[in-house]
């Protein structure tokens, strides 16, 4: 049952979740979906509700482009705004006018482009490799969330109608590792793949067949393996067969934060006791406890946290769970954002006492906790993790 998060724009009641399910009509072409005798999550109100569609910015290309098609396809109300490129749209990305409807954005307005870079960039922390998305920007709206930055205050989901062309490059770029011959705490025999760095996938499938693109084209990639992180839960995803070839990592923390922090999100135990069925469903299931956020009583709320993990999930999900833990990061930029839409997610975010600010390397005043501060808590925690669930190994604490 969902408990939703207070966004200071949306009305309360269930907004999704697994008891949402409801029927809905024809979820228009779809090349790779779910089969069409079950109904689909993304059809249901409850769906209808998280991504409302009412304006589509496109370029032309990837509007009439196969993809592009089956999005307005499903959104036959939405009214559709040309665009020439799906990066800076005035009025959308970077206007501080938005921060006022900055929740409404996010499900009432999608974008459509074509992605024309295609990188994999190495990383080793979360994966072996960070794939070029099929996504950027998210119908959910985290307080602490990174992915609007580049773009403004406002980044609501654009969907990149080629991702052909990014699977292409992908087995391109598989096909050129060879086999990974040194185990690593990302896999011991796979090169993970992050599909989901600047979104999240599992929102990504109420619009479009391009996560059910990503999970099918690795099953033909012995030596590699997709991984993403979502608060979403999407029963959809169950119906994709992964057969081992896909990592969901179910991003967690203290349901009283996720309230406060995770806006338009799957209530944490949601995505906990989804946890068996995507298990069952052929996925690898790992969980991300993050962000932690340090704020009074922290330590007792990720404790009971961790018990509730340990009580709930079956064996078969701790036998094969592994975590990465990641301090909250936040920014300047975005702690004056969210001070004008959601100010009390900044009383436990914004921490001056016990963080320090750094420039990146893009300009931005990142914030992250003092290293003392830091050290102190990813100990703590680790202790706590060794006392409550000592069957979850951490990948790597951040
Ligand atoms: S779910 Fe992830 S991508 Fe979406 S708003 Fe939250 S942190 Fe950002």
């Amino acid at each position: 049952m969902h408990d939703p998060s207070p966004a200071p724009d949306e009305g309360s009641g269930t907004l999704f979740g697994l008891d949402a399910l409801a029927p809905g009509p024809s979820s228009g072409p779809s090349a790779s979906g779910p089969p069409p005798s079950r109904p689909l999550f993304r059809d249901s109100a409850a769906a209808r509700r998280l991504l409302p569609v009412r304006e589509i910015h496109a370029e032309p290309a990837a509007a009439a482009s196969p993809r592009g098609r089956q999005v307005l396809a499903r959104f036959p109300d939405a009214r559709v705004v040309e665009v020439d490129s799906h990066w800076g749209i005035p009025g959308l990305h970077g206007n501080e006018g938005n921060v006022e409807r900055w929740v409404r954005l996010k499900g009432e307005t999608l974008v459509l482009g074509e992605r024309k870079t295609l990188t994999t960039r190495p990383n080793g922390r979360s994966a072996d490799w960070i794939a070029p998305g099929a996504s950027n920007g998210c119908a959910m709206a985290c307080a602490y969330c990174y992915v609007p930055r580049r773009k403004g205050y406002a980044n609501p989901v654009t969907v990149f109608t080629n991702v052909d062309r990014i699977i292409a490059h992908l087995g391109r770029h598989i096909a050129r590792q060879g086999p990974k011959r040194e185990p690593n705490q990302c896999d011991a025999d796979a090169w993970v793949y992050d599909v989901g760095e600047n979104g999240d996938c599992s929102v990504d499938a109420l619009i479009c067949d391009n996560t059910a693109d990503l999970v099918h084209a690795f099953r033909q990639w012995p030596t590699a393996k997709a991984s993403f992180a979502t608060k979403f839960v999407n029963p959809d995803l169950l119906a994709l067969d992964p057969r081992g070839r896909t990592r969901i990592r179910f991003s967690l923390m203290p349901p009283d934060d996720s309230r406060l922090l995770d806006v338009r999100t799957s209530p944490v135990a949601e995505r906990i006791a989804a946890a068996g069925d995507f298990l069952d469903a052929g996925y690898e299931v790992h969980f991300n406890l993050s962000p932690v956020v340090v704020r009074p009583g922290w330590e007792e709320a990720w404790a009971e946290l961790l018990r509730h993990l340990d009580d709930v999930l079956p064996e078969r999900v701790k036998r094969q769970a592994a975590a990465e833990v990641i301090m909250l990061t936040h920014n300047r930029d975005l702690h004056e954002v969210n001070l004008g839409w959601h100010p009390r997610a900044e009383e436990v975010l914004w921490r001056p006492e016990i963080q320090q600010a750094k420039r990146s390397e893009n300009g931005a005043l990142n914030v992250r906790y003092r290293a003392d501060v830091k050290a102190g808590a990813v100990d703590r925690l680790r202790a706590l993790v060794a006392a409550r669930t000592p069957w979850l190994r951490i990948r790597y604490a951040f």
